[in-house]
């Protein structure tokens, strides 16, 4: 089956799905993104996900280029064609097309829209879930506004890259005071020795993930012990259990962090329990 993708207005198979060379996502990385999950072909949290997008491109003084309910049916459309049962749904918005200049471009210049949508593998996703998976840490080289979702994903790229060729799915950035920030493509939690569970406060060092939010109610709702705020690398490899969140992983155990074992070495009770109750408390529409 060809893949169809949605580019400024049109749906076109994704080999004729070209942007301009002087696109601005292209030539300065001037563009945000969105990840959105898509489960029996109907999207979850996408409510949150526009509100996440409307406050990126707000951030960056990028006009929002249609309206939340707009884009929700080009969501729908793209994950139609694409026959998406269980996988992802990709927005990219960057500023437009304009001759290269570092400045804005001229007032006016229309932003750029790109959607497309594919299947992911679901037994593949659950068999990692259920052994587990293994993140190492490095340096976090990035800039200090990362709770933006820019297309500027160098270091992040690169850190994912060392985590590859270490064997491991993900890495985990740490700040200059030794302390974890988050995930080249999720955000980092533990559970502590006595139970409590642990993620970086949402300030300017991460982003504000929707499913660390959705993960947060449920932990309010269900009265477990929280603390938002930062763990270094030695508490997180002391911890009872970890794991890592995201729009496409959902709630994936860690059980191992730079070649050690977490905990017992196998994914933890919490860990397991909120990524099975994870979509009753996501909104599904
Ligand atoms: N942090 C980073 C750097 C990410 O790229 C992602 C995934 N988009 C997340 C956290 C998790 O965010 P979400 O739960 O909204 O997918």
């Amino acid at each position: 089956m060809s893949r169809i993708a949605y580019v400024n207005g049109r749906y076109l198979p994704l080999r004729d799905a070209m942007v301009n060379v002087e696109d601005r996502g292209y030539q300065f990385s001037d563009g945000v993104y969105e990840v959105c999950e898509v489960r029996g072909g109907r999207l979850i949290d996408e409510r949150r996900h526009i509100e996440r997008l409307a406050r990126s491109l707000s951030e960056l003084r990028i006009p929002m280029p249609m309206s939340a309910a707009a884009l929700g049916v080009v969501f729908r459309e793209t994950v139609r064609r694409n026959k998406v049962r269980w996988g992802i749904v990709y927005l990219q918005i960057t500023r437009g097309v304009s001759r290269r200049d570092h400045a804005f471009p001229p007032a006016g210049t229309l932003p750029s829209i790109v959607v497309t949508a594919r299947n992911l593998d679901l037994q593949g996703a659950e068999k990692l879930a259920a052994d587990g998976v293994a993140v190492i840490t490095l340096p976090d080289n990035r800039w200090d506004r990362v709770d933006i979702k820019s297309v500027s994903l160098l270091p992040n790229v690169l850190a994912k890259q060392a985590a590859r060729e270490q064997g491991a799915r993900e890495a985990w950035f740490v700040d200059d005071q030794g302390l974890v920030t988050e995930g080249s493509s999720s955000n980092a939690w533990i559970v502590t020795r006595d139970g409590k569970l642990v993620t970086r406060q949402a300030d300017h060092a991460i982003l504000r993930g929707i499913t660390r939010t959705v993960v947060l109610e449920v932990l309010k709702e269900q009265g477990i012990k929280l603390e938002e705020r930062a763990f270094s690398v030695e508490e997180a490899k002391e911890a009872r259990e970890a794991f890592i969140t995201s729009a496409s992983q959902l709630v994936l155990p860690v059980v191992k962090i730079d070649g050690k074992p977490v905990g017992n070495g196998a994914p933890g009770l919490i860990s397991s329990a909120l990524r099975r109750d994870f979509h009753r408390h996501a909104e599904t529409t």
